[in-house]
């Protein structure tokens, strides 16, 4: 028995399977296309996924979605990148598709959860994960189970304000630190401060190299970073903290420079506990798939929390 893993996510499409300890064991990557709609993905998913299982027994399908999840319906609503999600229901597709039970969840939340089983050192109680590519997510995972305060979703750090007069957000306010901090952000940021479009990889290798004008990017952006940071570190109480995503992969440098801005404005009996514990990610681009699987696990009843 093997449990399906299917990620979409702002640029690729992944189905992947899993054991029943939860050990990834093959996976599909395809890109998916510019304007492609939430009914093509779901069928390029679908066909991806019954290409993989084909010789196989599932226990259980686990779809990890760049985006908000109605928990009561467990379909997603909404993407920001891709356009029809109200349209699809999603779980009774892939139940109708692979007649087994069906676990749909933000991916940011399944990454957390992944990173709270395999990180080193372990979290003493709670973890909070921040992943900055595309955009800014974020996920939090208590004694290694993943917190699900709201129908629809909660620890939405990317969308906290710390610019009010900044630029527009898909979400529809304005200076979100997505609009900032993310990669494209961080474009933004640099043709502000730079005054010359350049790319988040580029800013990121000349600011690992000591340019001053990466520099300066950097430390606007780690300055945003922390007004987030502070606040969501005041109400979670995470001891650990764990960043992932494209911008900060390899990226310690910039990892330090954040963790120097949050900490003088967290709440001081909550500085102590987190302050040695910032770490960037070790499990990368299966994070969300491995995610997936162990949700879809411990849902199952197959899979202690701890
Ligand atoms: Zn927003």
């Amino acid at each position: 028995m093997k449990i399906l893993c299917l990620e979409s996510g702002g640029t690729k499409l992944v189905a992947a399977l899993a054991d029943l300890s939860g050990e990834l064991l093959d996976r599909r990557i395809e890109m998916r296309s510019s304007g492609q709609t939430a009914e093509v993905t779901m069928h390029q998913l679908r066909r991806m996924g019954k290409d993989l299982s084909r010789d196989t027994t599932l226990a259980a399908v686990s779809q990890g979605f760049g985006g908000t999840v109605d928990r009561s319906l467990g379909s997603p609503t909404l993407c920001y990148h891709e356009t029809g999600w109200d349209q699809v229901h999603a779980q009774s597709f892939l139940t109708d598709a692979f007649r087994v039970p069906v676990f749909i969840e933000n991916d940011c939340n399944l990454a957390a959860l992944a990173e709270y089983r395999f990180a080193v050192p372990k979290p003493a109680d709670t973890l909070l994960y921040v992943t900055i590519g595309t955009g800014i997510g974020g996920g939090v995972v208590h004694r290694g189970k993943l917190v699900e305060l709201g129908n629809l979703g909660e620890a939405e750090i990317g969308h906290i304000v710390v610019e009010p007069e900044g630029p527009e957000c898909p979400c529809g306010n304005h200076g979100c630190l997505e609009t900032l901090c993310s990669g494209p952000g961080l474009e933004n940021l640099a043709h502000r401060i730079i005054g010359e479009r350049t790319t988040a990889r580029l800013i990121m290798s000349d600011f690992k190299a000591g340019d001053a004008l990466a520099d300066r990017v950097c430390s606007a952006a780690a300055g945003y970073m922390a007004q987030a940071l502070a606040p969501a570190i005041n109400l979670f109480s995470p001891d650990t903290l764990i960043f992932g995503g494209g911008v900060m992969n390899d990226n310690a440098e910039y990892l330090s420079k954040i963790r120097h801005e949050t900490l003088p404005r967290v709440f001081p009996p909550f500085r102590t506990s987190c302050s040695e514990r910032f770490f960037l990610s070790s499990l990368r681009e299966d994070v969300v798939c491995q995610g997936a699987a162990i949700y879809a696990l411990q849902r199952l009843g197959e899979l202690d929390p701890h």
